[in-house]
């Protein structure tokens, strides 16, 4: 359980979940194809950033939602509140993008598709 939490972390932090020092990212929104210190490859496959749009689409969902829940348990005015939330929503897809990609590779890497050769 602690490896886990280790690597998930480890890949918030946009860190290599192998060797705990490289850098997944070598600018804002390129992924580096491999680690530049251990060398392992974070995504094999051409379709396994998907996984990554995904996590990043639940969470910015999570956003939503949670504008949601205060437009109805509140007096909040709704059209000021869905103009904050969209810009928001935006804003945090973009910020989470690498996250999101890095803990998908950290999963990747806690299944076994990542792996060092
Ligand atoms: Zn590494």
């Amino acid at each position: 359980m602690r490896r886990i939490l280790r690597v998930l972390f480890l890949s918030l932090l946009l860190t290599c979940p192998a060797c705990q020092r490289g850098r997944m990212f070598r600018s804002r929104f390129t992924m580096n194809v491999r680690c530049p210190v251990c060398g392992i490859v974070f995504e094999r496959g051409a379709g396994e950033f998907s996984g990554g749009m995904a996590i990043n689409t639940v969470a910015t969902s999570s956003v939503a939602v949670t504008g949601a829940a205060l437009a109805f348990f509140t007096d909040m005015p709704v059209w000021p509140l869905i103009a904050v939330l969209t810009l928001l929503s935006i804003v945090f897809a973009i910020w989470f993008y690498r996250h999101a990609r890095a803990l998908w590779a950290g999963i990747l890497y806690l299944t076994g598709s990542i792996r060092e050769d």
